[in-house]
């Protein structure tokens, strides 16, 4: 990644509170969780409420998925798509409006927002984050982009690397079905259809690589707070995690 950028804040800046408690809540927010679990949506919101920089770490490491379809990286060249990563500018942004999506992602001045729910992207992502070459460059970009503001991070190992010493680490969990019923909407939304099962297959094979890859596996830091979003509404998880911010619970 040559050199990375913000366009914008992502996420309506809002005053919290006057009287300076801002100070006393927490700088950095990491949210983690498997593929579906509602990290984005609900990272999103709780970054609206509170004024903070949302950042969805996942539409980074789609974007490079797609990068390297369209370029022919060979899927098991780690080193090869590590060089990609490095090549290339990656700026994030607020979404578009009806995009759908928690944000807007550039690369190299290309919006490639539009691709990242794509099946062939859906396929590829987790194989292009399993390499630690790629892993390095766009782990870097994000803790740059955390280094400058109050913001809330959604991944796989914002906890456990990215940012190690958040102040706030929440993982959430859901079972798979509820994970396949969620995407299902998610991709309704973005007039894209799929049957429940087959969109479990896809979330649960996903898990396994992500859990099962040596590099930053996919796991709740020690010091996360896990929440079982089964059964709760995204308000209601929102809300949860708000008071967690705020010490009321
Ligand atoms: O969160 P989302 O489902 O968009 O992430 C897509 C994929 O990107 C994950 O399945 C995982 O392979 C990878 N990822 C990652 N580390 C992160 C965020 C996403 O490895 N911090």
């Amino acid at each position: 990644m040559k050199e990375a950028g913000q366009r914008g804040p992502i996420g309506q800046r809002r005053k919290v509170a006057a009287g300076g408690r801002k100070e006393k809540l927490p700088r950095t927010i990491a949210i983690d969780g498997p593929s579906a679990s509602g990290k984005s949506s609900v990272g999103y919101l709780v970054a609206e409420r509170l004024g903070y920089l949302f950042l969805d770490t996942g539409a980074m490491y789609r974007a490079l998925a797609w990068l390297a379809l369209q370029r022919g990286v060979h899927l098991e060249d780690e080193a090869g798509l590590g060089r990609l990563a490095a090549e290339v500018d990656m700026e994030l942004g607020p979404p578009a409006a009806g995009s759908g999506e928690r944000c807007t992602i550039w690369v190299d001045g290309e919006d490639l927002t539009a691709t990242l729910r794509r099946p062939e992207v859906e396929a590829a992502v987790s194989l292009v984050s399993r390499a630690p070459q790629v892993r390095e460059v766009l782990v870097a970009l994000q803790q740059r982009l955390a280094g400058r503001q109050r913001v809330v991070m959604a991944g796989r190992d914002i906890g456990t690397a990215v940012l190690p010493d958040a102040d706030l680490k929440v993982y959430l969990d859901a079972s798979p079905a509820e994970r396949a019923r969620r995407r299902q909407a998610q991709m309704a939304e973005l007039g894209m259809s799929s049957s429940q099962s087959h969109i479990r297959e896809e979330i649960l094979q996903r898990d396994a690589i992500d859990s099962g890859r040596e590099a930053s596996p996919l796991r709740a830091a020690d010091d996360a707070i896990v929440i079982n979003t089964d059964g709760l509404d995204q308000a209601q998880v929102v809300e949860k995690i708000v008071a967690l911010v705020e010490g009321r619970s």
